[in-house]
């Protein structure tokens, strides 16, 4: 057995998690029935499980203790309590970041420290709504017809969530926490491909005071497992992070079976930097942008846009920017690139570097990576169009095309040319040149001269090819609540008609 299957399975044990992964219903760890799912791990490219899909029983089970367990935490304890409650799930998270970073370093590829960082905003998630708890609650309205209106915030009752393999973890608490601040219970489905840090965090946060059956996990594929959560009855809504052609279908069912769904989805977000920009900053800006988390991030800056008087300066200092990244063992501390989380991405980011070949980019590589693992070296496509494949498909890997652009006008053209609207960036010294672009750029986040600050307090979301609805923030909370309308009447005689009482 490698180092890092010894590692991980230690990690496991630590978490309480049995050998291999397995479904988290009713505060009990489950095996599914369905087919065998395989992980290998992507640095050693060692199989690491063969587990079986939850199949459609596990996801019957768990919407149904989901259901039984929401009316008591939403209505049978106190909105300050829950917030208590979530404020233990958050410490208990922050003692744990080690073990959970461990697993999630080595399932996903990803590099241990960013997988604490992550693992240490989870737990700030679970503070930062545990404080919204309480605070959360209706309005009295003015109605002119003499009536006392107020509405009520209302939680939804059980959500399903599913969630993608590139930063597990951190998006299961990114979803959990609003919802169950808010009084939902809660079915997640992390990827198959990564599903054991969704179900340690879940495992924790009971142990922490959550009610048993409130947070269900199913370890499973989309066609079997997830549509048959997103259309069972008890669902009330589906929040999807995913991939558009996923999402399509997801929002699809949920719409079939007159559910909404929030769609948090892809980008090919365009990264601007200007003549007047500091040049320094921006490299580094557009380096973490595309080459952090080997770009296996939706707001991945995948498009630099660059002013044509400093295109080649820039460029080459990104050249010698990207020879200094380390790449290498996600468990390594030094490491800041891992490898492609998995086969399939190692393969569909390569055959894109290929296209953009053949549709005439010049690639700009390194050529030293590990011999081992699925690891794709940063890389530059230069002359490419903003029309090409590469150019308006999300790769999602190490790869950004660096496009030039005459003028503020041009480079507005170029940014909002894309089928998604997710994120983007400016580069620049000019205050009113920054709102402007700000301003005239579709995109649901945008920085001007930073790159990927994100918080919880923050909404995030896209539109079109990236989306719809709010996570995050205040707008991510009330994607979990829906408002009740409550009409008194307390004159002396009741004021009532035949038809609308006005
Ligand atoms: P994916 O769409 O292949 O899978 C996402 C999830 O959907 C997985 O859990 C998968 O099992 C599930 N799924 C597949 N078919 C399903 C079905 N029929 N019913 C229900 N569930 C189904 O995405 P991926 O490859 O895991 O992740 C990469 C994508 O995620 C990229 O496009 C990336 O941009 C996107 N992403 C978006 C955000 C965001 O917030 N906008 C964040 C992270 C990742």
């Amino acid at each position: 057995m490698s180092d890092h299957k010894q590692k991980l399975l230690t990690a496991m044990a630590a978490l309480g998690l049995g050998a291999q992964p397995q479904s988290w219903i009713d505060g009990a760890l489950v095996d599914g029935t369905g087919d065998a799912i395989t992980l290998v791990d992507p640095y050693t490219e060692e199989e690491l499980f063969s587990y079986p899909d939850a199949g459609a029983p596990l996801a019957i089970a768990a919407c149904e203790a989901s259901q039984r367990a929401q009316r008591g935490w939403a209505k049978g304890i106190s909105a300050a309590a829950r917030g208590q409650v979530m404020q233990d799930i958050s410490r208990a998270v922050l003692s744990h970041v080690e073990d959970l970073a461990t697993v999630e370093a080595i399932v996903a590829g990803k590099p241990i420290r960013d997988c604490r960082i992550e693992v240490a905003k989870v737990a700030e998630m679970f503070a930062y709504y545990g404080g919204w708890a309480d605070k959360l609650h209706g309005e009295v309205i003015p109605v002119p017809s003499g009536h006392l209106n107020y509405t009520m915030r209302e939680p939804l009752g059980v959500v399903f969530q599913i969630t993608p393999w590139n930063a597990p973890v951190f998006t299961g608490g990114w979803q959990i926490a609003p919802a169950i601040a808010t009084g939902n219970g809660v079915v997640i489905k992390p990827s198959e491909l990564t599903p054991l840090t969704t179900v340690a965090l879940v495992k924790l946060a009971e142990e922490a005071g959550l009610p048993r059956g409130l947070v269900n996990v199913l370890c499973g594929l989309g066609p079997t497992t997830g549509q048959t959560a997103t259309q069972h009855p008890a669902v009330r809504k589906v929040i999807f992070v995913g991939s558009p052609e996923t999402g399509r279908h997801v929002a699809t069912a949920a719409a079939a079976a007159l559910k909404p769904a929030v769609l948090e989805l892809g980008g090919k977000s365009a990264n601007i930097v200007f003549g007047d920009a500091n040049l320094e900053h921006a490299c580094l800006g557009a380096q973490a942008a595309i080459f952090s988390g080997a770009g296996q991030s939706c707001v991945a800056g995948s498009r630099l846009l660059v002013h044509k008087s400093v295109y080649d300066e820039l460029i080459e200092m990104l050249a010698t920017g990207m020879n200094n990244i380390k790449l290498g063992d996600p468990l390594d501390e030094a490491t800041e690139i891992g490898p492609m989380s998995n086969a399939r991405q190692f393969t569909h980011v390569n055959t894109m570097i290929g296209q953009a070949q053949s549709d005439g980019a010049s690639v700009l590589s390194r050529d030293d990576r590990p011999t081992q693992g699925y690891f794709v070296p940063p890389t530059v496509l230069r002359n490419l169009s903003n029309s090409a494949t590469a150019a308006q498909t999300e790769i999602f890997g190490p790869v950004v095309a660096a496009i030039p652009f005459e003028d503020e006008a041009q480079a507005i053209a170029l940014a909002n040319d894309t089928q998604f609207g997710l994120a983007g960036a400016v580069w620049t010294a000019d205050v009113g040149r920054a709102h402007r672009m700000a301003d005239a750029v579709r995109a649901g986040t945008f920085w001007i001269n930073s790159y990927k600050a994100i918080h919880v307090s923050s909404p995030f979301g896209g539109s079109l090819n990236s989306g719809f609805g709010r996570s995050s923030g205040m707008d991510g909370l009330m994607e979990y609540t829906s408002a009740k309308s409550v009409w008194l009447d307390s004159a002396p005689t009741p004021r009532i008609a035949f038809g609308y009482v006005s």
